[in-house]
């Protein structure tokens, strides 16, 4: 029993997570630039210790931030003394995180011999989903290989799943992930996969963009980051690279990229979730893929995948000046966002980043649509805030379904558009 007691507390200290207990998720509504403002500040106060899971940039999008519990009394009446108003979203995030868990560990015991058998509707942990592409690998080998583009900082090896039926072939990218907490988007990355696998010589559409690209799917973009979003911190965004003369850790690596670097809507503060890095491509999970588009050099479509928001985005996110493609990347999203409503009625926004989201310098599609990859769209999944990162693992499936319809569109005009 001892020998129990004493294995049990090691087990805790080493796989200790992060208690999200009475931490609640406010969403807070901004009237104008003054209230804004009053929350940009607020963001400064470390001790407060938010976590802002929609930062607040523009009074156009709603500001949603998790609250610990010991500073939900001082953030309220700061709020209702400055007229701001707020709503709460989620009133324990840890009553959330115990639900993911439980699913988890359900399908946990069962080790799935074929991709037949891997649970789609559920999470999976960073070797889960490893063992899940080498399986795949091992039963499509004529369609699908394992290209390893690099590493992560922690030394996690950067698996991309290439989809090819012959050689020199253009490309089509797909990425998963890149926000670690982002789960619904590595789960989906997963579907992918297998849809991808299963569609091939059945579905005629997917077929015939086969015949004439390669597809490359990066499922888990931040290892590091996801890794210890189950290990330790189930909310961790960015990288897990230490910064110097900081304690705080890790950059965003949607921030990252060589695109108005260290402009509006990132920070210089490595305590940021928004933290752009010391500079340009300094994160070897960014490194990677743009050294990959650039060796590569004939990407056609470049698809970076996110959640939450449930919006369809295409260059720029740091300049209002429209980018010399607009009228066809908004017609592109606009039936791609007309497909993915059809199965389940999902609503999504659509535009550039800049006019529907907020500026934001140094993204990832701003950077490739500059290298010249036309068909640049950047997604975010389900849900509009409701369970916010923590969407509950039922609605996996359903989410994997209606986005992929979106990426047939946008493959599809792709296949028809050739430049
Ligand atoms: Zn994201």
């Amino acid at each position: 029993m001892r020998t129990l007691l004493v294995l049990a507390s090691l087990v805790v200290a080493v796989f200790g997570r992060k208690s999200f207990e009475g931490h609640q998720v406010l969403r807070i509504t901004a009237e104008d630039d003054l209230q804004i403002n009053l929350l940009k500040n607020l963001t400064q106060l470390a001790y407060l210790k938010l976590d802002f899971w929609r930062e607040p940039i523009h009074e156009s999008l709603p500001v949603d931030v998790s609250v610990p519990s010991t500073s939900l009394q001082t953030l309220k009446s700061f709020l209702k003394n400055n007229n701001i108003l707020y709503t709460i979203m989620i009133h324990n995030i840890q009553d959330l995180l115990d639900e993911e868990q439980r699913e988890m560990n359900r399908s946990r015991a069962f080790q799935p011999g074929s991709t037949d058998d891997y649970d789609y509707a559920n999470y999976h942990t960073l070797s889960e989903i490893y063992s899940f592409i080498d399986l795949l690998v091992k039963e499509k080998p004529k369609l699908v290989s394992k290209v390893v583009i690099g590493k992560s900082y922690e030394g996690h090896p950067l698996n991309v799943l290439k989809f090819s039926t012959g050689a020199n072939r253009p490309g089509i990218w797909i990425d998963t992930g890149i926000h670690s907490r982002e789960w619904v988007t590595q789960a989906s990355g997963t579907w992918f996969a297998k849809k991808i696998a299963t569609d091939f010589g059945r579905n005629a559409a997917l077929t015939a963009i086969l015949f004439k690209f390669d597809i490359f799917l990066e499922i888990v973009t931040n290892p590091d980051g996801y890794d210890y979003t189950h290990t330790t911190d189930r909310m961790w965004r960015k990288t897990r690279k230490p910064n110097s003369g900081s304690d705080c850790v890790g950059v965003d690596p949607n921030r990252n990229w060589d695109a108005f670097f260290g402009g509006p809507g990132s920070s210089r503060d490595p305590c940021s979730e928004i933290y752009h890095g010391p500079y340009a491509h300094s994160e070897p999970e960014v490194k990677a893929i743009v050294d990959f588009v650039k060796s590569h050099g004939n990407l056609k479509a470049f698809v970076s995948i996110h959640s939450y928001s449930q919006m369809l985005l295409y260059p720029y996110g740091y300049t209002r000046t429209p980018c010399k493609d607009q009228a066809e990347l908004h017609e592109v999203v606009r039936r791609a966002v007309i497909a993915l409503q059809r199965p389940y009625s999902t609503n999504y926004k659509y535009g550039s980043i800049i006019n529907v989201v907020y500026e934001a310098s140094g993204g990832s599609i701003d950077w490739t649509y500059n290298q010249g990859i036309k068909y640049s769209y950047t997604f975010e999944l389900r849900d509009t805030g409701l369970y916010g990162f923590l969407l509950p693992a039922n609605q996996i499936i359903p989410t994997a379904e209606e986005t992929w319809l979106a990426l047939m569109t946008i493959m599809q005009h792709t296949k028809k558009h050739p430049y």
